[in-house]
């Protein structure tokens, strides 16, 4: 049963004072300097209903790089402009490997496992450089609209230190051009890619912005439907069974709800229905994701009783 939202704002300030020392436990990104100079110390949460209501506790409207939760803006854009084409060139399937692994790109002959890992989101940013005349800037005015906020920038420092050190990212991307899954330029497809992850926004700003995907695709503040209910269905599966990289079986298993993390330490949740959970804290477990975070959003699904699954 969910709770009744009156308390809602005293219970995420008592959830997050619990977590207080446990951002010891990870380790903040460091494969690039401008992440890895993050205070590990910062830690926010902002729930955001689909009926106008907006809580947050902590650092919830501290900007932070976005990374890969941006992925999920990309293929909702992505899906908006082709459709159910994106689905033959990329999967809906688990991959069970690191974000950035490249072997199975292999096997599985240049199609991603899925558009959340970071060959699919490549493969989504060559769908969007191809079909958008300037597509950083669709991309940058989409994510503004969505959070009802013209300052969301993209922060130059992260997207020049994403360049310099993206020989992996722009490996994935020649592998899947060499099978003829990438129709762009690599270099403007990994500019693409790099401008998206490179996003700053508090955990306040993202989960008003996503709040069309606990809605069947309409945003519940202006009514304006951002994608179709199936388009908003088939994103929110990808989340539950990819969205938190290798541990996504894990995430399932203790919070029950569709998601994103990126290794800027954001983690989104979709409830649907209900609305949209953001939390944000630097150091991450092993699998990229943020320890705070994984805690705070088994906690408050816990307390709230929002998990899909029961
Ligand atoms: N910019 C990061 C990369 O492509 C994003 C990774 C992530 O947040 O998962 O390596």
């Amino acid at each position: 049963m969910r709770k009744n939202t009156i308390d809602l704002q005293e219970k995420l300030q008592e959830l997050l004072l619990a977590q207080r020392d446990n951002f010891l436990q990870g380790k903040v990104a460091d494969y690039i300097p401008a992440l890895a100079s993050v205070k590990p110390d910062l830690m926010g949460i902002s729930v955001a209903t689909i009926d106008g209501q907006v809580f947050g506790a902590g650092d919830y409207q501290h900007p932070f790089s976005i990374q890969s939760i941006s992925k999920v803006f990309g293929l909702v854009m992505a899906m908006n402009r082709i459709g159910d084409s994106i689905w033959q060139r990329v999967r809906m399937e688990p991959s069970g490997q690191p974000f950035n692994s490249i072997i199975q790109l292999e096997w599985e002959k240049g199609i991603p496992r899925n558009p959340v890992i970071n060959a699919g989101a490549i493969l989504v940013s060559d769908i969007l450089t191809s079909h958008f005349s300037a597509s950083k800037l669709a991309f940058l005015s989409f994510v503004r609209k969505l959070a009802e906020n013209d300052n969301i920038y993209v922060d130059n420092q992260v997207y020049l230190s994403e360049l310099k050190h993206g020989n992996l990212n722009a490996a994935l991307a020649y592998l899947m051009k060499s099978f003829g899954n990438i129709e762009a330029e690599i270099p403007d497809v990994l500019s693409h890619y790099f401008t998206q992850c490179s996003i700053s926004m508090s955990c306040e700003q993202l989960a008003k912005s996503l709040l069309f995907l606990a809605n069947k695709g309409i945003d519940p503040r202006t009514k304006e439907t951002i994608c179709t209910a199936r388009n908003a269905h088939k994103v929110n599966a990808i989340l539950s069974t990819s969205g938190m990289y290798d541990q996504s079986g894990e995430f399932a298993f203790s919070v029950g709800l569709p998601a994103k993390s990126g290794v800027g330490g954001g983690v989104i949740a979709i409830v649907p229905g209900y609305g949209v959970i953001c939390t944000w804290s630097p150091p991450l477990n092993n699998y990229g994701n943020s320890v705070v975070g994984m805690n705070l959003m088994a906690d408050i699904t816990e307390e709230l009783g929002l998990s899909i699954y029961y």
